[in-house]
């Protein structure tokens, strides 16, 4: 299952398995068990996450693009936040 990381800053998590988990682009894809328990931390479903864009918190000023990080996943460059 894909889970969105609770806050920006993290990108690594363990799960309750002990196995750690690397977030692409804010998501975490895990097993069902360490999924629901970083629901319960914090995190959330991507269907629940409507407004991605704006919970995301940076736009890269160049292209647009909305981000998890201060460096733009498409571009490179530095985004603002929003
Ligand atoms: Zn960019």
């Amino acid at each position: 299952m894909k889970v969105v990381a609770p806050a920006r800053a993290v990108t690594e998590v363990d799960g309750l398995s002990g196995r750690r988990y690397r977030a692409t682009d804010g998501i975490y894809e895990m097993s069902p068990r360490d999924g629901r328990a970083l629901v319960q931390a914090g995190g959330f479903l991507p269907s629940l996450a409507g407004a991605t864009s704006r919970a995301f918190g940076y736009r890269c000023p160049a292209d647009g693009f909305g981000s998890f990080f201060v460096t733009c996943s498409r571009c490179g460059g530095t985004c603002e936040k929003e």
